[in-house]
């Protein structure tokens, strides 16, 4: 029969990554032998495995160097979306949040929401019939856009206006049959990196999907932070004073209206005139000019950023989308930025870098957020 330690040791260690016998101790409050027992059962019943820790991280520090110990993956399998702007990715993941399988597909999403999910459905069951998986457990995904979080209603009428009115968890549910768990997708991102990206080990920080639009993934604490109705981290509409340029959403000088992946290929096309800018890949781009463009943009969003940071006082800000993949210069503006404007105190404290799982983070996240979903 397995007991109720047994059972409340296997959740930790579930539940988290990469946990030592001597974590597992501080985090139950339980005697050593207590946890040494139920570690032993749990790995002769199959359910955790160990490995070596890496070298550095948990179990590298002062004390009793320990084996990591994580929950061995079952044959559940999930469901994980993320919609672009002009993209979507599918993934099949375990009940571990481990990725099995991935695919991206060019799809103008913003412009027939109906037809984005009618794509992404089709595109897990062909993942399904891939991977011989005979069905999903449930699905989660990233929509670029505000979500009410209690009816996971999109809400904006002006930055996302074909999704609004929409329920897309009740879609995909109808679609494909399991229950469906939608987020806004830079949430997600947020959540793919404090679980598998740059913010692993960090408790606080911000993360930045800079793309087409640009949104920011709130953990506080260690965890996801939506705020009271679901809408927190909609930074894309702070106003930067004097800025003429018209956003989508009628007000003159917002940040994404300044700062976007449109607005860089705006840039490129007349000082690349040569230059594919609908189809080239920032991240390939090399030049002296274009790293100007970058480093400029990302000056302009650490601008905005910096003040975020003296609110929030995170560890670490994490830039992803297109614009946080595309190399150091636009990083660098960033980190310049906030070094200039942020509390000298609050800036200090703060690591500026890419997302460390790059354009993926939110598919990841997803994933992360389905293994959560799958558990429940
Ligand atoms: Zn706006």
């Amino acid at each position: 029969m397995r007991d109720r330690t047994r059972e409340e040791v296997f959740a930790l260690i579930r539940d988290s990554r990469d946990l030592t016998r001597s974590a597992l101790v501080e985090l139950t409050g339980l005697p050593s032998s207590t946890i040494g027992h139920a570690v032993a059962r749990l790995l002769a019943e199959g359910r955790i495995a160990e490995s070596a820790p890496p070298a550095k991280g948990p179990g590298s520090g002062s004390g009793r160097p320990g084996s990591i110990l994580n929950a061995v993956a079952t044959s559940i399998r999930t469901g994980a979306i993320d919609f672009g702007h002009r993209h979507f990715r599918v993934a099949l993941g375990d009940d571990q949040g481990n990725v099995v399988d991935e695919e991206i597909v060019r799809l103008n999403v913003d412009q027939s929401p109906i037809r984005g999910l009618d794509a992404a459905a089709a595109s897990l069951r062909a993942l399904c019939e891939r991977n011989s998986v005979a069905s999903l457990t449930c699905v989660a995904a990233g929509v670029p856009g505000p979500i009410e979080e209690a009816t996971g209603l999109v809400c904006s009428t002006t930055t996302l206006s074909n999704w609004a009115g929409m329920y897309p968890a009740r879609e995909l549910e109808k679609r494909l049959e399991v229950p469906a768990l939608v987020s806004n997708d830079a949430s997600a991102g947020a959540f793919g990196e404090l679980h598998l990206g740059a913010g692993q080990g960090h408790r606080d920080f911000l993360y930045i999907k800079a793309s087409h639009g640009i949104g920011a993934g709130l953990v506080i604490n260690g965890e996801l932070f939506v705020g009271g109705v679901g809408f927190a981290g909609e930074i894309g509409h702070i106003i930067i004073s004097g800025r003429p340029e018209l956003c989508r959403c009628g007000n003159r000088g917002c940040l994404e209206a300044v700062v976007s992946v449109p607005s860089v290929k705006e840039q490129l096309s007349h000082t690349h005139p040569h230059l594919d800018v609908d189809l080239v890949d920032l991240a390939t781009l090399n030049d002296p000019v274009s790293a100007r463009i970058l480093n400029e943009s990302g000056r302009t969003m650490g601008t905005v950023l910096a003040g975020l940071c003296d609110l929030v006082n995170p560890t670490i800000l994490i830039i992803g989308g297109e614009l946080g993949s595309s190399g150091p210069p636009l990083i660098d503006g960033v980190r310049a930025s906030v070094n200039r404007f942020a509390q000298p105190s609050t800036s200090s404290a703060i690591q500026v870098v890419a997302a460390g799982l790059g354009p993926r983070a939110e598919l990841v996240g997803a994933v992360q957020l389905a293994a959560v979903l799958a558990r429940a």
